[in-house]
């Protein structure tokens, strides 16, 4: 649906390695095949981007930006919102749950009687709660400007796992009707699947965190 798309491109050593270029979208060669047969983020559109023999004019490439830095920096953006986005569908889901325990009766009680629940109740708002002060003291730190990406990465990685962690949770409180759209928590549950692959996977921040934490590269 975009106008114009940003690429990042990998240009040799001797054009300052990684490069970002505007690519107008109706430039020949440039197309973007739309990614069918989604169970997840099914409302927006994805695509693979395809560059096949593509010119552009030099004034296409951004300036002052060379190597990793340029696209992390946008990156590192994108992933402290994350920190905060999956912590909604978090909030979303446990908010659920918790409403239909306390309607939902089995043997004589409502399920939110049983200590069972009540514990998955409240693991998921201990993990949401500490998610939450983990993303607002980012967000303190982004402000004074001393968030540096490694602390970046704690978040996306924690937020992203317990907040679909507190959603399969939730998912079993509500029984079979987990597995219906009619309740926002399968629906949360698939949409986090692609956020724990996208801006970082999993597998990647923790790789980060294990380099800030013994100056090894485990990349490759
Ligand atoms: C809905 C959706 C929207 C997206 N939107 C965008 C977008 O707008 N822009 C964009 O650029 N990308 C986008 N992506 C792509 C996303 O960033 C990539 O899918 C992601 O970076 C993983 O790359 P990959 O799929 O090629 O997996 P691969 O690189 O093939 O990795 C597969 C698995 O191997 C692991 N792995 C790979 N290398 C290593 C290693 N060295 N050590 C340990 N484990 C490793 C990975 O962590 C992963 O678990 C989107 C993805 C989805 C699902």
């Amino acid at each position: 649906v975009a106008d114009v798309a940003v690429v990042w491109a990998q240009a040799g050593e001797e054009h300052g390695g990684i490069r970002g270029f505007v690519v107008p979208t109706d430039t020949p060669g440039f197309s973007a095949p739309l990614i069918k047969h989604k169970l997840s983020l099914r409302a927006s559109v994805t695509s693979e981007l395809v560059l096949d023999g593509v010119r552009l004019p030099a004034d296409a490439v951004l300036p002052e930006v060379r190597g990793l830095k340029g696209p992390l920096s946008c990156l590192n953006e994108a992933r402290y919102g994350i920190a905060w986005g999956a912590l909604g569908a978090a909030r979303s889901s446990l908010d659920a749950a918790r409403r239909y325990s306390m309607e939902r009766v089995q043997f004589g009680r409502p399920i939110a009687a049983f200590q069972l629940t009540q514990q998955k109740l409240a693991d998921m708002a201990l993990e949401y709660t500490k998610g939450l002060l983990l993303a607002l003291h980012l967000g303190r730190r982004k402000d004074a400007g001393t968030l540096r990406p490694e602390q970046v990465s704690l978040g996306k990685l924690n937020n992203i796992r317990e907040s679909l962690e507190i959603c399969r949770t939730a998912r079993t409180i509500l029984g079979a009707n987990g597995i219906s759209l009619e309740y926002p928590v399968i629906r949360h549950m698939n949409n986090l699947e692609s956020v724990l692959t996208y801006e970082g996977t999993v597998e990647m921040h923790t790789l980060v965190i294990g380099q800030a934490l013994t100056g090894e590269s485990a990349f490759r």
